[in-house]
Formats: C-alpha cells, sequence, structure tokens
C-alpha cells in the first residue's frame, strides 16, 4: 500500500490521528513499538474532552461500559470536604472515566484495525527518519524479521513522552518548566467507598495530592503526586511510603481495613512541562511528543486525543490540496496552544505549590478568608 501519512505511536495520540484520517479517505502507515494489549505509565483519569474525541471515533459507548463514570468531584481539603457534580457542557457527557491504559489503548487499537484505510504494525520500532533535501519524506523501523522503510507524505509523532521524532528533529521549546513533583500509584481491592455513587476522589493535603479513583477489573486507583524533593526517599520503597502517606489520610485511612494493595507501586520523578514547536518540514508532532503536562492535573490525555483530533481536521485540508503545507500547520500549532493554554499555565504553575490553588478553592466558598 502507498500511504499518505505515516503515524508513530498508536495509543490515544497516534489511534486518534489515524481513525480520523482513515475516516477521511487517507492511507495511513501506523507503527508501534509495543504489542497491544499493552500498559504504560499513567493513572489515566479523563474527562469531557477525551470523551468528546470518543464519541468522534464511535468507540464512546465502549470505553465508558469498561468503567464506572465518576459523576461527582469530590475534593478533601485540608479538613474541609467540597463535593460537586461533574459538568460538562453536555448532559451526556457529566462524567470522568479512570481505565487502565491496557484497557484504554486496547479499545483504541481494536477500533484501529477496523479502518480499512489503516495498515497497523505493531513490534516496529523505528529508527530513523528518511529524510530529502531537508524534508522529511519516510521512515525505518526494525521488526522481529529486520529493518524496514516506507516513504509517505508526512511522518507524525505521536510517540509520546520520550518521541525518537523530537529526538531527532530537535524541535525548539517554546516553553519548558523544570520537574517538580514526582507521582507513585498502585490498585486497591476492598477499599470502602464513602457514597453510593462513585466519586472521583481528591485528597489535598498541604502541597500533596492523593487519588482514589473506581477504574475497571473492580479495582481502585490509588496515586499520590507529592514535591519532588521527596521523590529520592519514595523511590527506595514506595509501597512502604506510599502504605504510611495513606494512613495521614483522616477520610481515607478507616476506609482501607480491608483493603488490598493488588499490583506493584509505579511511578515516576522525572515529568517536567514542556511545549515545542510542533511541525517543520514533512513533519508533525502530536499528544506528549509536543506536550508534557505534569501528571498532577491528570490532563495528557484529554490534550492528547484533542489535539488528534485538531491536527486530523488541519492534516485533512492539506492532503486535499485545499491549503499549504506552512498554513495548516501553523492553524494546527495555534489552535492546539489555544485549547491547552489555560490547562499548561495552571498546572505548570501549581506543580510547584498546590497550595495557592487550594487555599482559593476553599476562599472562593468562604471557608477561609482570602
Ligand atoms: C505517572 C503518570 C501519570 C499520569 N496520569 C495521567 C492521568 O491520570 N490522566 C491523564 O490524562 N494523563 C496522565 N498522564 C499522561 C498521559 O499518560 C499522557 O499524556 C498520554 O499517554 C500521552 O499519550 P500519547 O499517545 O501522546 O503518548 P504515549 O501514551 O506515551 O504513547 C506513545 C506510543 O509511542 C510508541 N513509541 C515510542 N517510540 C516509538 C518508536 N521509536 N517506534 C515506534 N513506536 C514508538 C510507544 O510504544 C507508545 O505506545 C500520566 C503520565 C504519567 C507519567
Amino acid at each position: 500500500m502507498n500511504h499518505d501519512v505515516i503515524v508513530v505511536g498508536s495509543r490515544v495520540a497516534g489511534s486518534t490521528l489515524a481513525v480520523l484520517l482513515s475516516q477521511q479517505g487517507h492511507r495511513v502507515l501506523l507503527l508501534d513499538k509495543a504489542h497491544f494489549p499493552s500498559d504504560t505509565l499513567s493513572t489515566h483519569f479523563f474527562r469531557a474532552p477525551a470523551l468528546r474525541v470518543f464519541e468522534r471515533l464511535g468507540v464512546l459507548d465502549e470505553v465508558k461500559s469498561a468503567a464506572p463514570p465518576l459523576t461527582v468531584l469530590w475534593n478533601y481539603i485540608d479538613g474541609h470536604v467540597l463535593s460537586d457534580p461533574v459538568e460538562a457542557p453536555e448532559e451526556h457527557l457529566r462524567y470522568f472515566l479512570c481505565e487502565r491504559r491496557i484497557t484504554l489503548d486496547w479499545i483504541l487499537f481494536q477500533r484501529v484495525k477496523r479502518e480499512p484505510n489503516i495498515e497497523v504494525r505493531t513490534g516496529a520500532q523505528v529508527k530513523e527518519l528518511i529524510q530529502h533535501d531537508g524534508r522529511v519524506t519516510g521512515v525505518r523501523w526494525s521488526e522481529a524479521d529486520g529493518i524496514h522503510e516506507a516513504n509517505a507524505r508526512m511522518v507524525v509523532g505521536a510517540d509520546g513522552l520520550y518521541s525518537t521524532l523530537a529526538k531527532s528533529l530537535e524541535p525548539a521549546y517554546e516553553n519548558q518548566f523544570p520537574v517538580r513533583r514526582c507521582m507513585y500509584y498502585t490498585y486497591f481491592q476492598g477499599i470502602e467507598p464513602l457514597e453510593e455513587v462513585s466519586l472521583a476522589e481528591h485528597h489535598f493535603v498541604g502541597d500533596s495530592l492523593t487519588y482514589v479513583f473506581p477504574t475497571d477489573a473492580n479495582l481502585t486507583l490509588v496515586a499520590v503526586s507529592l514535591p519532588i524533593d521527596e521523590f529520592p526517599s519514595f523511590k527506595k520503597e514506595p509501597l512502604k511510603r506510599l502504605q504510611t502517606h495513606l494512613d495521614s489520610l483522616p477520610l481515607l485511612k478507616p476506609r482501607l481495613r480491608h483493603a488490598e494493595v493488588a499490583a506493584e507501586v509505579k511511578g515516576a520523578g522525572n515529568i517536567p512541562c514542556y511545549q515545542r514547536i510542533p511541525y517543520g518540514p514533512g513533519w508533525v508532532l502530536v499528544g506528549d511528543s509536543q506536550q508534557v503536562l505534569d501528571p498532577w492535573s491528570g490532563m495528557g490525555i484529554d490534550h492528547a486525543t484533542t489535539h488528534a483530533s485538531i491536527l486530523a481536521d488541519s492534516l485533512q485540508r492539506f492532503l486535499t490540496d485545499a491549503a499549504a503545507w506552512d498554513v495548516t500547520m501553523s492553524d494546527y500549532h495555534a489552535q492546539a496552544r489555544q485549547w491547552s493554554e489555560k490547562t499548561y499555565r495552571r498546572t505548570s504553575t501549581y506543580a510547584a505549590d498546590l497550595r495557592p490553588m487550594t487555599h482559593a478553592a476553599l476562599a472562593r466558598r468562604g471557608l477561609v478568608n482570602h
């Protein structure tokens, strides 16, 4: 098959983009070094923006039925409880989901497989870009049987935080903030619920944030985001440190009496915030390869899927010869940045210290002085 577009990376950004391009009639080669179903490091919590894109892909019902919808946003902030229904402009999207990536990415991967215009290859690790006259024209990748190569009108890097495309092309950073926090998480079985409905529970104590989100497979995700100073000691004994931390949460500790840890504790202490220039001659980046957010705000999936949806519409104009490359890419860049601006600023600012944010939330409700 001759391809119009090569997409590297087949998770939330890459699968979304590949399906939308295929629906527009373009031929896509989708490459991922992983074999699916496959997990990845993430606390996998998302909201209406991702749900909207999943609806566009035709997988919303499938995604929704895999994990309990979290219809109440419940915040414990230093002794105060704030509880509100989840809001969204569309009534049918008024919930959050927390769905393990082994489940979510598999639903997306199966969606990809149903598209006639996508050739998908897994276990396919892109090693280098092919370039002619300063323009990216294709990729070379390795599979179990050796090295392969393909050419297309453009190559898209949806290849995440450690993007091979970004390493090779070295796009400039538009914004950069250092690593401020670390995050660790695991899954529990048997946590006593606070209410009958499923809550998106956030426990803010000082500068720490703990999530407790029911997820798929009858598990509950428990994640903690802490200042980066705590990373070296947490890394040494993550389970013990996590348990000590959970014991310090007054509205969680009693509910853990009969609960069991059901998985290894995983985490990261190397996630900064940044935005890179996302395009150049023959190449474009989408998802974490071009914008990374500290995971405390749980926004990566909303942004990766929404940017992929914006990119599909911009590429459509280029691929149908309705507009030139630079025009369509500058449009993608501007729309993506505009869509992310508020969250990017908020996530990167409060990564340094969550307390001004939580104090303001309490002050707005008259629970503390301004
Ligand atoms: C600890 C942690 C917790 C997080 N929690 C949340 C959360 O609660 N909610 C949220 O929304 N976001 C969260 N995030 C962020 C979220 O996981 C990312 O924003 C999201 O996964 C980005 O999706 P992506 O498709 O751009 O990249 P990825 O999900 O990273 O996918 C990239 C894909 O590219 C493939 N790939 C990479 N290099 C190559 C290559 N050379 N050749 C072929 N394939 C390649 C990989 O195998 C992978 O499948 C968290 C992140 C971390 C680290």
